[in-house]
């Protein structure tokens, strides 16, 4: 489909200049996102405890998305009496300040490549990786809100989640094919 090679306006993008799936410097990403929330957190005059620093960074482990239970399953070291809710409670608290998105259809959670203001997105899901690609796509959510008014709809939220390959997984799938 087109939209998917439109590239959107590059001042949107804040901490990342290539695509999630292509090679690219990690830890740069990491860094950046955690530094960003830090910055936020101080001019929102909220609290990034440890336990939210922590989560946020197993998020950005890799561009993956991750459930709840794993993220008990890898804090449970650091943190000895993190519990179910505990982990619940600074996920609540990473998607209000929107340093982390959740995915609906995996019940799980990325980390935000975008913005911290509240933002629509297209999440482009690889099924084989399952690493997120997280894509504003104005043109498509202007033609979907164009939708909305005709069935006037009132949209409180708005993320479009597809089910497919990634560039470098499917690059993979036809060097499989044509050996
Ligand atoms: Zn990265
Ligand atoms: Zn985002
Ligand atoms: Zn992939």
């Amino acid at each position: 489909m087109l939209y998917y090679n439109t590239h959107y306006p590059a001042a949107i993008i804040m901490t990342l200049n290539d695509l999630p799936n292509q090679k690219h410097n990690h830890k740069q990403c990491v860094s950046n996102a955690l530094a960003m929330a830090e910055q936020v957190c101080l001019e929102r005059g909220v609290q990034l405890t440890p336990i939210r620093y922590q989560v946020l960074e197993l998020i950005w482990e890799s561009h993956k998305a991750v459930k709840a239970y794993e993220l008990l399953d890898r804090i449970k070291p650091l943190q000895m009496a993190a519990k179910p809710p505990t982990i619940y409670r600074a996920l609540e608290f990473l998607s209000e300040q929107g340093f982390i998105h959740r995915v609906e259809s995996l019940n799980a959670f990325i980390g935000c490549r975008c913005s911290n203001a509240p933002h629509e997105q297209l999440l482009l899901i690889c099924k084989n990786c399952q690493e997120v690609e997280e894509r504003t796509a104005p043109k498509v959510m202007q033609a979907l809100s164009e939708e909305f008014n005709d069935a006037e709809f009132i949209v409180h939220s708005k993320a479009i989640e597809i089910h497919g390959l990634c560039s470098q997984c499917a690059a993979s799938v036809a060097t499989d094919l044509s050996d």
